[in-house]
């Protein structure tokens, strides 16, 4: 089939998409580790179960996980000796939030000025309306193997998925994984996303005085913990507010796209009048290097404070750790640095939190080739690479799985989708060149590897 046939294939089956997708978005499958599923959940994996096997794929089951939400898998046999491809996607979505901030309600699917609007029409639901459309699209053209998973809980980041990857291997190994929940930097430009930065969170604990004591009468004299730790804290960044860790390099480059400050700006609302921070471009302040970042600080409120100085305090530290970096060195280093700047011989003690490790996807190798150039068709127009701040822990967990496959990270989730937010929504031509993108990548990559 010619790739315009195969264009005109996916166009013609956008109107299942949309349908698709305005069933999946009335299911409220937001999962909460602490609460029992609610019905939604199991009805969403069902509804994943019938859409996956009438699109051709065998063999689809549910798996409740460790933390009891539940993963599905299937797979579709290509020919014989042929490499097989992961598809990844989540089936659970953020809560709604203020119901009063959807302009339109939030588990009804509604068109607007050429977007689709609903919580999940995004992420990640219209990533699976992308791999449907894709294997309908496909046909008899498919050159590989497929197998599909679903995770239950992602937004939870509750770790069935983790748990499961390993212990499933045979359900789950291939040769290149798509992990579509991502998304392009901005519409209509193809983006793969090549770098995730880890985490490794501390609380550090302060104390200096065995009570709150008068500020008049000992302020001054008295060791005062609050001001410590601010003095601590104050010392992980420099003036220009690059993070500061000792021991830890903060001056990495980024090679992809650049990230614009007036995007940055809009993206990240940054007030009028007030400085981006740090001495490196955007992309690598938030991609390339480390970041620390204070969550949160244990003190006396203002309201309610009174006239002494403080005792004991503490605070959260949030370490953003880049590719190349171990998570762990990093939070050791964040640790060290902490009890090296405390004044005044105050008692420092420092929990840590759970670590993530960063994560590298392919740039290179005939799977990452392929689906360059699949997207590239699809869209008329150059891939580009882009980083992202934050963790995907499974996409660690599946490099370490599986070492010798290529992960692919992307999907329909442009800035303007507001995932997470109010208002969510997916641009349905993202979701058109996306399906076409990735059937082509199911037709040649085969033969991508055998060049
Ligand atoms: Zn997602």
């Amino acid at each position: 089939m010619t790739e315009d046939a195969m264009r005109t294939r996916v166009r013609e089956l956008m109107p299942r998409a949309r349908a698709d997708l305005a069933e999946m978005v009335a299911f409220e499958s937001v999962y909460d580790p602490t609460q029992p599923a609610p019905p939604d959940c199991a009805r969403m994996v069902e509804w994943l179960e019938k859409a996956f096997t009438e699109a051709g794929v065998s063999d689809v089951r549910s798996h409740v996980t460790a933390d009891g939400s539940q993963a599905v898998t299937g797979h579709v046999p290509g020919p014989p000796d042929a490499p097989t491809v992961l598809l990844y996607f989540h089936h659970d979505v953020q809560p709604p939030l203020d119901a009063d901030a959807w302009e339109s309600p939030a588990w009804t699917f509604t068109e607007r000025d050429g977007r689709w609007y609903g919580r999940g029409a995004a992420d990640c639901k219209g990533n699976i309306a992308v791999h449907l459309t894709a294997l309908r699209a496909i046909g008899d053209e498919l050159g590989v193997n497929v197998k599909i998973v679903g995770e239950g809980s992602e937004e939870q980041g509750s770790g069935g998925i983790e748990d499961f990857v390993p212990k499933n291997t045979e359900l789950l190994r291939a040769d290149a994984i798509l992990i579509l929940d991502s998304g392009n930097i901005e519409v209509g430009r193809p983006t793969l996303t090549t770098s995730l930065r880890g985490i490794a969170n501390v609380v550090v604990s302060v104390e200096t005085l065995a009570s709150a004591m008068h500020s008049g009468m000992f302020g001054g004299a008295a060791p005062d913990a609050l001001a410590a730790l601010i003095a601590m804290l104050a010392t992980l960044r420099d003036d220009a507010g690059n993070t500061t860790i000792r021991g830890l390099d903060s001056e990495q480059s980024w090679s992809g796209i650049d990230y614009p400050q007036d995007q940055f700006r809009t993206d990240a609302t940054v007030l009028d009048g007030v400085d981006t921070i740090g001495s490196g471009s955007i992309a690598e302040m938030v991609w390339a290097r480390p970041a620390a970042t204070v969550l949160g600080i244990d003190c006396p409120p203002v309201v309610g404070s009174s006239a002494s100085v403080v005792p004991s305090a503490r605070a959260r530290i949030n370490l953003r750790v880049p590719p190349g970096m171990d998570a762990k060195a990093a939070q050791d280093a964040l640790i060290a640095h902490l009890h090296d700047v405390a004044p005044w011989h105050v008692r420092v003690s420092v929990e840590r939190e759970a670590i993530g490790a960063p994560f590298s996807g392919s740039t290179e190798g005939p799977a990452f080739e392929a689906i360059s150039s699949a997207m590239s068709s699809a869209y008329g127009t150059e891939v580009v690479q882009q980083g992202q701040g934050g963790s995907i822990p499974l996409c660690t967990v599946l490099q370490e799985t599986f070492p010798e496959a290529e992960i692919m990270l992307f999907g329909v989730e442009e800035p303007r989708c507001l995932i997470h937010a109010p208002n969510e929504s997916v641009d349905p031509t993202e979701i058109e060149h996306l399906a076409l993108a990735e059937a082509l990548f199911l037709r040649d990559y085969a033969s991508a590897r055998r060049r």
